[in-house]
């Protein structure tokens, strides 16, 4: 098999020790003669396997009681408008933090539905950082204050989870298990699977309970929280497959030291490549203020922009691959998930080093 390390936003890489354990329960999973794929997804067997899936992420994140883990479809675009449809009202209004594109997309989407108001922007300084929470302009009678925790194409990390008097919400996915958080603060989170959880076509939805049942009355059945936790993420055919792969994702993250364990290797992942930018005598450039940096999508430029089409084939030719920024912003963007060893961090940052030498 080609070495390649996959530094993909998403659908981003996954553990090789899940890939390989999927593989070898492909065609007959646990003696049942039959691939996942294949299951009644209310038969005993898949029954198990999200009972299991649930139960080690609620381990993982220790997610208190009193809320409700949903395991949907639609990805997490389709949270920006489920999440007003159900905790917002027509007449009444919800505070957002814009910074950056997934912000954005969920505050026009959200629109749609209720008033909203924007307390912070730092889009007038290309969301070079979070503004100070002293300054948002927020409403005490908001529905909800919602966050991106984690702009993925911007590289724009929250670095704190904010303190808010009003439930708070947050679109967590592409940081989600990433670090610890304490999910007691938090209303509702919701976390897109195809970055750090498993393939794409499920949503994660974690949500405080007492917040279920107050659906606007035109949310489609399908759109409602409170009907996919009444049946345990079964109204309808679940995603099986992927829950099945974020199941043996979790008690990946378990054997690598739980999430505390993958946090530390996150932090010295992003650290390898911050400092490698950093210390590149402007070769290697990027906007976002230190504090604000993403762990997960380190985004960056070359200080000569010309030479960035040559980074991103010299290093596919030396097996760094889906290094390409997004297309709305250009340069270059380092997916380093949960997945990505620092094994791949090294051999970025050596690659750095070498095309600086070059090129500089
Ligand atoms: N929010 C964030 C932070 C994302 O990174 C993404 C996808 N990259 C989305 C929302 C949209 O996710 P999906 O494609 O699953 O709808």
């Amino acid at each position: 098999m080609a070495k390649v390390y996959n530094f993909s936003a998403g659908p981003a890489m996954l553990p090789h020790e899940v890939l390989a354990e999927a593989q070898s329960e492909l065609l007959d999973w646990h003696g049942s003669g039959m691939s996942v794929m294949e299951m009644s997804h209310r038969g005993k067997d898949f029954m198990e396997i999200i009972h299991d899936a649930e139960h080690d992420l609620r381990t993982l994140l220790r997610i208190p009681a009193n809320y409700k883990v949903l395991f949907l479809q639609g990805g997490a675009s389709q949270q920006f408008s489920m999440v007003p449809l159900n905790l917002a009202t027509e007449s009444g209004s919800i505070d957002v933090v814009n910074t950056g594109h997934w912000s954005r997309l969920a505050i026009k989407e959200a629109r749609r539905y209720t008033r909203v108001n924007v307390v912070a922007s730092s889009e007038a300084t290309q969301f070079d950082h979070v503004p100070a929470a002293d300054t948002w302009q927020r409403d005490p009678d908001a529905a909800y204050l919602h966050y991106t925790s984690n702009e993925t194409i911007g590289g724009l990390q929250f670095p704190d989870v904010p303190e808010s008097a009003v439930p708070l919400v947050c679109d967590m996915s592409s940081d989600f298990l990433s670090k610890e958080v304490d999910i007691g603060r938090f209303g509702l989170i919701y976390a897109g699977a195809q970055k750090n959880i498993g393939p794409s076509g499920l949503v994660l939805v974690i949500v405080r309970e007492d917040l279920l049942g107050r659906a606007q009355a035109a949310t489609p059945t399908m759109l409602n929280y409170q009907v996919h936790a009444d049946s345990d993420s079964m109204y309808n055919t679940p995603s099986t497959w992927p829950i099945y792969i974020a199941g043996l994702v979790f008690k990946w993250i378990e054997r690598q030291g739980g999430v505390k364990g993958i946090e530390a290797r996150n932090s010295e992942k992003a650290g390898l490549l911050y400092h490698a930018i950093d210390s590149s005598d402007g070769f290697y450039t990027t906007h976002i203020q230190a504090p604000y940096r993403s762990r997960m999508n380190v985004v960056f430029r070359l200080g000569d922009t010309s030479l960035e089409d040559a980074f991103l084939m010299e290093a596919a030719r030396n097996g760094l691959v889906q290094l390409k920024g997004h297309r709305s912003v250009g340069g270059i963007r380092a997916s380093i998930y949960n997945a990505m060893p620092i094994e791949g961090v090294k051999s970025l940052v050596n690659f750095m080093m070498d095309f600086a030498r070059q090129h500089g």
